[in-house]
C-alpha cells in the first residue's frame, strides 16, 4: 500500500469514527433543551446513559451509536457496491431493511422525516427521481461522509453531482443537497490532507454549487449561513459560543440550522474532534447529528491516529473491522478516480 493510500485511509477512518464519537456522545442529549441537559446530566463531557424516559434513546447503553453512524456506514457500502452509477433501488431497500432491523431491536430512533416521507412515496409507486422532492431536513448531510471519502473534490461539478445523486431518492432539494455537499466537501478535503480551515472553505464552495441542484425550497442559504455561523463564534469562549449557536444559528433538524451549527462547532473546537463532540452534545436539539457531522469533519482533517483511543474503545454498536474494510474500499475507489494518488500529497 502506498504512503498516500495509508494516509487517506487514516483520514477516512477519522471521518467515520470521529462521526461515531459525536453521535454517541450526543445520543443521551438529543431532542432536549440545553437547560434540561444541564439539569439531567450537568455539562456532558463523557459517554453517559440516557435518562430512563428519554423519548428515543431510552434503554441504550452509554457510548451507543445511533442512526447517524449506522446510515453513513450503510450508504458507504451501497456506494462501493454501486460502482459508477448509484443504485437508488438498492439504497432505498437498504434503508427499509435498516428500519425493520432497528424496530426489531426495540429502538425508537427510526427514519427521519424526509427519508420516511420519500420511502412511503416510493412504496406508493412514485419514482425515486421524484420521491425526494420535498426532503429538506438534515438526513442527507448526517450520512454523507462516505461520499466525501470516495470522491476527490475536483472537478467540483462531478463531486457535487455525486452528492446530489445519492440525495435524489430522499433529499432532492436545493437546501439538502447544498448541506450534504458542504459536509462531503469538508470530509473530502480532509481525506486529501487538508486542515479544518481548508475544509470549511471547500464546504462553502460546494454548498454554493449544491444549492443550484434539486427542487428549490425556501430557507436560508447554506453557504452564506456556514460563513456567518463560523464568523459569529470565532474567538468566543465555549459557553458563549454554545449560546450563540443555540440562540441564533439553531440546532433543529432543519438543514439550514443544524448544518451551519456543525460548522460553527468545528470553528469553536478549532478542528479538535473530541472537543467538537463535547460542544455538540451540550447544544440541545439535534445534538447527535450535529456531533456526528462536526466530529466527522474534524476527524477527517485530523486522522484516526489522533482521535482519543480511550473513548473509541468504549463505543457500543460500532464494528471496527467493518469500518476499516469500508474505509479501505472507499479510498481504493477514490485513488482509482484520481489515478496516481497526487491528491493525497496536498
Ligand atoms: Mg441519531
Amino acid at each position: 500500500m502506498s504512503d498516500a493510500t495509508s494516509k487517506a485511509i487514516d483520514r477516512a477512518m477519522g471521518a467515520l469514527v470521529g462521526g461515531a464519537l459525536g453521535d454517541a456522545l450526543g445520543m443521551p442529549t438529543q431532542l432536549l433543551s440545553p437547560v434540561r441537559i444541564a439539569e439531567l446530566y450537568g455539562h456532558v463531557e463523557d459517554f453517559i446513559e440516557p435518562f430512563p424516559d428519554h423519548p428515543v434513546s431510552k434503554g441504550l447503553a452509554a457510548g451507543t451509536i445511533t442512526d447517524d453512524t449506522e446510515q453513513a456506514l450503510l450508504l458507504g457500502r451501497i456506494l462501493v457496491e454501486s460502482g459508477d452509477r448509484f443504485d437508488h433501488a438498492r439504497w432505498v431497500n437498504a434503508l427499509l431493511d435498516w428500519e425493520r432491523e432497528v424496530k426489531a431491536r426495540g429502538s425508537y430512533d427510526l427514519l427521519g422525516p424526509s427519508t420516511k416521507r420519500a420511502i412511503d412515496a416510493i412504496n406508493n409507486g412514485v419514482p425515486a427521481e421524484e420521491a425526494g422532492r420535498s426532503g429538506d431536513t438534515n438526513g442527507a448531510a448526517m450520512r454523507i461522509a462516505p461520499v466525501g471519502i470516495m470522491m476527490p473534490l475536483e472537478p467540483l461539478e462531478g463531486f457535487v453531482g455525486k452528492v446530489a445523486e445519492t440525495c435524489r431518492a430522499t433529499h432532492n432539494t436545493s437546501i439538502a443537497i447544498a448541506s450534504a455537499a458542504a459536509v462531503a466537501a469538508a470530509v473530502s478535503r480532509g481525506v486529501a490532507g487538508g486542515g479544518w480551515r481548508d475544509a470549511s472553505a471547500s464546504a462553502v464552495a460546494a454548498a454554493r454549487r449544491g444549492a443550484t441542484l434539486g427542487h428549490w425550497v425556501t430557507g436560508g442559504d447554506i453557504a452564506a449561513r456556514i460563513v456567518w455561523a463560523q464568523d459569529i463564534v470565532h474567538g468566543k469562549a465555549i459557553r458563549d459560543a454554545i449560546r450563540l449557536i443555540t440562540d441564533l444559528v439553531g440546532t433543529g433538524v432543519a438543514s439550514q440550522e443544524s448544518v451551519p451549527a456543525a460548522f460553527a462547532v468545528l470553528e469553536v473546537a478549532r478542528g479538535d474532534p473530541w472537543q467538537a463532540a463535547v460542544i455538540s452534545a451540550n447544544l440541545g436539539g439535534d445534538t447527535d447529528t450535529i456531533g456526528a457531522i462536526a466530529a466527522g469533519m474534524a476527524g477527517a482533517c485530523s486522522g484516526f491516529s489522533r482521535l482519543p483511543q480511550q473513548h473509541i474503545a468504549r463505543l457500543v454498536g460500532l464494528d471496527m473491522s467493518e469500518v476499516r474494510a469500508l474505509a479501505a474500499d472507499l479510498v481504493a475507489a477514490r485513488m482509482a478516480k484520481i489515478g496516481s494518488g497526487k491528491d493525497a500529497a496536498e
